[in-house]
């Protein structure tokens, strides 16, 4: 899930806000039994963290590549689409309804006011983003491809593949560009759409019209123009882009080839390397939760 999913389940879930857990499960090992009784004192998301605070301590949840969650309010379910499998990861029951979460990281953080430790200007969702931050920021990464760099959370919190893959496409940036290669025109129409089509994601989020509005983000036809849309795994995070050689001037080097790994038996295999945020590795192939 991308930042704008976890600012929307923040806004899903605020009815918890204020409300008392009375019930607990899930097949999570950090504690969980400890957050029985307690009641919710705020939850709020960043990039994409959501994140639950009690009186003295708060659980963080990350939903990584594969997590996802439901809730209901009053019986009625309140949250999106997504699909969901296996047993859950944990189960709050409050007296006005439910959460449960699947396949997500979920960690305490011992902090009476974790908010205050998040730094909200690298938040595309927040008020308090701040986009000339964020292309000083990029500047210091002159080597790096923009496609790398866009998923750094520590510049563009929420940003993930399909957002990257839709900004580098909205600003006919290739994603195997090199900053340093890239004008500053270009570089703050990159920042500047990375928080417009967020906002545009969570929009279409809302309706559950997301997938059907997506220009390049696994599609085949170039909607601009009529060209094949190709797709290479590439850069430091192994992560796949989406891109249509002729709008986003594509020229690939040697450098942006899929990294190949060497197994001990002496084979290689194109299997992803582990992504931020810890996880088994996965095959690619699998479709992540937007
Ligand atoms: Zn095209």
């Amino acid at each position: 899930m991308e930042g704008p999913s976890l600012y929307l389940a923040a806004e899903q879930l605020q009815p918890f806000a204020g409300r008392r857990i009375t019930g607990v499960s899930g097949n999570s090992k950090i504690g969980i039994e400890r957050l029985a009784g307690l009641e919710v004192r705020q939850i709020f998301s960043w990039g994409k963290h959501l994140v639950f605070q009690f009186d003295t301590f708060a659980l963080r949840v990350h939903f990584m590549l594969w997590g996802t969650f439901a809730a209901t309010v009053e019986g009625q379910s309140v949250t999106g689409d997504y699909r969901r499998s296996g047993p859950p990861r944990l189960v709050l029951l409050f007296p006005n309804g439910e959460i449960t979460i699947w396949a997500a990281s979920v960690k305490f953080v011992e902090d009476a006011n974790a908010k205050g430790a998040y730094d909200f200007s690298a938040d595309v969702m927040s008020d308090q983003w701040n986009a000339r931050a964020a292309l000083a920021k990029l500047r210091a990464f002159p080597r790096a491809e923009i496609a790398d760099v866009l998923l750094d959370q520590a510049i563009f919190a929420g940003v993930g593949n399909i957002i990257k893959n839709e900004v580098l496409f909205r600003t006919r940036v290739s994603p195997f560009a090199k900053i340093s290669a890239i004008s500053d025109r270009k570089l703050r129409a990159i920042v500047a759409d990375a928080r417009a089509f967020s906002f545009r994601f969570l929009e279409l989020r809302r309706v559950f019209a997301l997938r059907k509005n997506l220009e390049i983000y696994r599609k085949s036809t170039c909607p601009r123009c009529g060209g094949k849309i190709e797709r290479r795994v590439h850069g430091q995070r192994a992560r796949r882009s989406f891109f249509c050689r002729k709008c986003q001037a594509v020229r690939l080097t040697g450098s942006s080839r899929t990294p190949i790994r060497h197994s001990r038996s002496g084979t290689s295999s194109r299997t992803a390397p582990r992504r931020d945020g810890g996880g088994r590795p996965r095959r690619i192939r699998l479709r992540a939760q937007a």
